[in-house]
């Protein structure tokens, strides 16, 4: 199994906790429309050989190119790359991209799941975030989407945001019962270094929300979400009727995927690849940072995104990839986290709620 993904690094404005490689300038457009297709062109030989499973576009956002950029791009890639079944074609929209005719023609050119960054449904958290879009426009976007045709839809769902309630994100969830979504991407506020957030926080105009209270409402995410029919695959993914990422899944299993565009990764024959993010830069050359992946790097690999799905770290396969010696290691530092953060049975190791919600401290615990 293998994917694509293609970065699309535009935003009409950049929300003040985004730290995604996009730019607000939209004058860089047209000419990137053709860079992407030449890149594809230079590119194209890392998956001579392999069979394409999965195609994403994200961003940025998507949603701002118009029908024929999409038209033209999978017309490209359809001619360039061979494809196994049908594959799972992903795009990402903003909820004031929400025009019928727009997401109609998505569905007639071959998209089958959409993923719509709705955020949140209280209109305070959204202004808080500084995204331009209301809950009424993420509810209306809902609802377009399913009446043009798509039956796969996905929603982002921020919690850990200053200011927002229990009940409210509660309450939030418990809408899911009546919109026409499949799949919950679920996503605790991070606040990331050089994004206008983290400057007004070390101002002290607002305060992180504390651990306890972040841990209540993954909490209430869990359970409101399995109340609403959603079973959870990965720390932050819930699916309805088995409809799982398949893009997304893949990364966590560490299939192989290829990226276009400036700011994407790929993960090719052992190498990871990440195109250098600058628009600029991109419309003059292609430039990749390259990482010839170690033992040591695919084992921590391997530990970082296993824990963190649903299913867990199989340690039969473990041994067998990695042998016995590192199987023994990993057992001998598990030993040494509380039992409140795992459950080792069956051959799988296992992040309990409280383990996922600290599973970066945990995870790197645990590698070599
Ligand atoms: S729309 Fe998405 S990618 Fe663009 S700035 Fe906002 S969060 Fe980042």
């Amino acid at each position: 199994m293998a994917g694509l993904y293609l970065h699309i690094p535009f935003c009409k404005r950049k929300c003040n906790y985004c730290d995604f490689y996009s730019v607000a300038n939209l004058g860089y457009l047209n000419n990137f429309k053709n860079r992407l297709l030449q890149e594809i062109n230079e590119r194209k030989y890392l998956f001579s050989n392999k069979k394409v499973n999965t195609i994403y576009f994200g961003g940025g956002t998507p949603s701002l190119m118009d029908i024929e950029f999409f038209e033209k791009i999978l017309e490209k890639i359809y001619f360039e790359f061979h494809f196994d079944n049908a594959p799972e074609i992903t795009i990402e929209i903003n909820p004031e991209n929400r025009e019928k005719s727009f997401l109609r023609k998505l569905k007639e050119i071959g998209f089958n799941r959409i993923s719509i960054g709705t955020q949140s449904f209280v209109d305070e958290v959204l202004k808080f975030l500084s995204r331009q879009h209301t809950a009424k426009d993420s509810l209306l976007s809902i609802e377009n989407a399913f009446e043009s045709g798509f039956e796969n839809i996905s929603i982002d769902l921020i919690y850990g945001v200053p200011g927002l309630l229990k009940n409210d994100f509660e309450k939030e969830i418990l809408l899911l019962q009546n919109l026409p979504v499949t799949h919950l991407s679920a996503y605790h506020l991070s606040v990331e270094k050089g994004t206008l957030l983290s400057l007004k926080i070390r101002k002290g105009v607002f305060s992180e929300v504390d651990e306890k209270t972040g841990f209540e409402q993954y909490k209430t995410l869990i359970k409101t979400a399995n109340f609403c029919g959603f079973k959870q695959y990965e720390i932050s993914n819930f699916a309805k009727n088995e409809l799982i990422s398949k893009h997304n899944s893949a990364y966590w299993n560490r299939e192989e995927f290829l990226g276009f565009g400036p700011g994407a990764n790929s993960f090719v024959d052992n190498i990871r690849y990440i195109c250098t993010p600058d628009i600029k830069k991109y419309l003059l050359e292609f430039e990749y940072s390259q990482d010839i992946l170690t033992e040591i790097d695919k084992i921590n690999e391997t530990i970082m995104l296993k824990l963190r799905t649903v299913e867990g770290l199989d340690t039969l396969k473990f041994k067998e990839e990695f042998g016995e010696k590192e199987l023994k290691r990993l057992e001998k530092e598990l030993k040494k986290i509380k039992p409140e953060f795992y459950v080792y049975n069956s051959g799988f190791i296992r992040l309990t709620d409280k383990g996922m919600f600290v599973s970066d401290y945990i995870i790197s615990r645990l590698f070599v």
